[in-house]
């Protein structure tokens, strides 16, 4: 058969190809190119979206996690919460405000890290706690934000990979201080190049971020607070403007592809092919359907084989990558993410897959781990 895409953008944006463009051709004739009235809709709507207060565009994913740790405080030497499990900007955000990563175990099924797993991590220290809703699922927040409320610590939410995702009913972006949304190509909501943002309640965090990410400036040439240059582009934020429009739409396509793929493997667990656990409360973006396996290498390997493409998210922990040398750890410091760093593998999900196709590759990677 023709082999099938980890993703592909091109159906989704064949299908809004005019708005699109007529949006391009409007911010490049209103002659405004940096911040301005484009980016100001796209953040009202995106708040709106998010059921948040308030939104800011930003450079790109990091910069928010980044921003938002500095709006909400974190000085040098502070610890700030992270999981163990998780692509490795979560934790560069922490080391580029100097402060100290402090890594919590996630839970084995859910794939994210809870309120029980925090509390040991707290010390005097701990300043922020980063929660990530990995692969589009959302973390138990209440418990979460309870602990963090006794301890006078603040929450910000790693959202990059779960816009539209909703958390006992209500979207995730307006539960804790601050939640940090990356706008990269491939996330549900993905600009054309490197875009985020971060949405808040807190009018007064929402004017610290507004100046941060602007030389830390209210007004021209009047700065306040030593800032940054991170602002989303006008232009990003009118084509994301087109597109959220469809996320809806296109995350429910998510959603009706990730069920396929749970009714077809649920009978397949006594082949040790494990499907994410949902509890009840949680509605998931399902940026990534990510299955674990024992000998997962091979299965990544026949699928390539039969045409399927598919990847690991992620094969090694930010603890064992060079660049985190220095902090000392080694392998099995934090043998929950090393073991999900052999066994995850992400199957194709996006807007635009045929169920028909998601059939085929739920039938390859049942061949597969039947054979032997
Ligand atoms: C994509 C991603 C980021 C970083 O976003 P960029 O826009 O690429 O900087 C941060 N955290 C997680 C979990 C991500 O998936």
């Amino acid at each position: 058969m023709k082999s099938i895409p980890f993703l592909n953008l091109s159906t989704i944006h064949d299908s809004i190809s005019e708005d699109l463009n007529s949006a391009f051709e409007r911010v490049v004739k209103s002659g405004t190119y940096i911040l301005g009235s484009e980016l100001e809709a796209f953040e009202r709507e995106f708040a709106d979206f998010c059921e948040a207060g308030y939104s800011i565009g930003l450079g790109n994913g990091l910069d928010a996690l980044r921003i938002g740790l500095i709006a909400l405080g974190v000085q040098p030497g502070d610890e700030v919460i992270v999981p163990s499990h998780t692509f490795i900007a979560t934790w560069l955000a922490v080391t580029e405000c100097k402060a100290i990563p402090v890594p919590v175990e996630p839970e084995d099924g859910s794939f994210t890290i809870s309120a029980q797993a925090i509390e040991k991590a707290i010390t005097s220290r701990t300043r922020v706690i980063i929660p990530v809703h990995l692969y589009g699922q959302p973390v138990d927040l209440d418990p979460i934000l309870a602990l963090a409320f006794r301890h006078g610590i603040k929450v910000l939410e790693d959202a990059a990979q779960a816009h539209g995702a909703r958390y006992k009913g209500r979207r995730v972006g307006g539960h804790g201080d601050a939640v940090a949304w990356s706008f990269y190509p491939g996330k549900n909501l993905g600009a054309f190049g490197d875009g985020g943002a971060l949405t808040t309640n807190d009018l007064s965090l929402a004017e610290s971020i507004r100046m941060l990410r602007n030389y830390g400036s209210r007004q021209k040439y009047e700065h306040e607070i030593e800032g940054f240059n991170s602002r989303l582009d006008p232009l990003q934020a009118s084509l994301l403007r087109v597109k959220l429009r469809h996320l809806d739409h296109w995350n429910k396509q998510r959603l009706e592809i990730a069920n396929v793929y749970l009714e077809k493997f649920s009978k397949f667990s006594k082949y040790g092919l494990l499907v994410p656990t949902l509890p009840s409360w949680s509605e998931s973006a399902w940026h990534l359907f990510v299955v674990k396996f024992g000998k997962r290498d091979q299965l990544h390997r026949l699928l390539s084989e039969a045409g399927v493409c598919t990847l690991i998210h992620y094969p090694k922990p930010p603890h064992l990558q060079k660049a985190y040398a220095r902090l000392g750890f080694k392998l099995g410091s934090f043998p929950v993410a090393e073991k999900l760093s052999n066994e995850v593998l992400s199957l194709p999900i996006y807007p635009g897959l045929s169920l028909h196709k998601v059939n085929k590759i739920s039938q390859c990677v049942i061949e597969i781990i039947t054979k032997d």
